[in-house]
């Protein structure tokens, strides 16, 4: 069986594609890209020209049982997204797993990653940290879920797109409160890389001030809350719970 590689790419500067990435995306027959037009400049900058077969969400089940038929043949395939680490907030995992149970081997060409990236600059505990991806894009989901998570004491992690920025950070404050530190590293290994640490009133507020700062790809980081935020969450819920209480038969 050939073996399946997950590759990751650069997530703004081409310079970050890893020499061994590079050799890997030569070597293998066919390569899964999440889009097939997007990948082109980086695949020619690679100086490879294999079969590439487009792999998304929507279509993953099938793609990756012709991918599985191609390693059973012998060859080896890779994985890339659009950007940056596969599976991770990206397609791949149903064709990890289908790989595997074809009995083939899955290997990693680790790289560039946003999230990681972005903790890595941010001055916040490290040592501990959630991975949030996406927040839901409908603004009653979206808080529901900031509220599940406002006692959470790790460093939280979350992807956000210019659509959306502003009205995330609106809502961010809203559940974890104005004094709650955070870093909206933007554009990383870009032209416009920004990095704003700030507690989340204050970042809130700049972002919503100024155009500039609303356009392109953002990681948000809050800091997890501290015991004090912690305690101060048990006694609201236990707070609201007397009164359900109350008013239970
Ligand atoms: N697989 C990718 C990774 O490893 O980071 C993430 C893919 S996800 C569909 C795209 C999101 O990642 C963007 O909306 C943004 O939140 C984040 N992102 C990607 N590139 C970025 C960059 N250069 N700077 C900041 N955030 C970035």
């Amino acid at each position: 069986n050939g073996r399946l590689w997950i590759v990751a790419t650069p997530i703004g500067n081409l310079d970050d594609l890893s020499p061994r990435a590079r050799q890997t995306l030569r070597e293998v027959g066919l390569i899964a890209a999440e889009d097939t037009r997007h990948s082109a400049p980086l695949l020619a900058q690679a100086g490879t020209q294999p079969r590439v077969l487009a792999l998304h969400e929507h279509n993953e089940h099938e793609q990756a049982a012709r991918i599985v038929e191609h390693l059973r043949g012998g060859g080896d395939a890779a994985l890339i997204s659009d950007a940056g680490t596969p599976l991770v907030s990206d397609p791949g995992y149903r064709l990890v797993r289908a790989a595997r149970a074809a009995g083939c081997e899955v290997s990693p060409v680790p790289g560039p990653c946003a999230a990681i990236a972005a903790l890595s600059v941010a001055g916040l505990p490290s040592d501990r940290f959630v991975f949030e991806g996406f927040l839901p894009a409908k603004a009653a989901a979206r808080r529901e879920r900031l509220q599940a998570l406002a006692a959470e004491t790790r460093t939280l992690i979350f992807y956000e797109s210019s659509h959306r920025i502003v009205e995330s950070l609106a809502d961010l404050r809203g559940a974890f409160g104005d004094a709650r530190e955070a870093v909206l590293a933007r554009e990383l290994t870009k032209l416009f890389e920004t990095v704003i640490a700030a507690p989340l009133g204050e970042l809130a507020a700049r972002v919503e001030a100024d155009a500039n700062q609303q356009r392109g790809e953002f990681v948000v980081l809050v800091a997890g809350a501290s015991g004090e935020d912690a305690d101060a969450q048990l006694a609201e819920g236990r707070r609201v719970f007397a009164l359900l209480r109350e008013e239970l038969p």
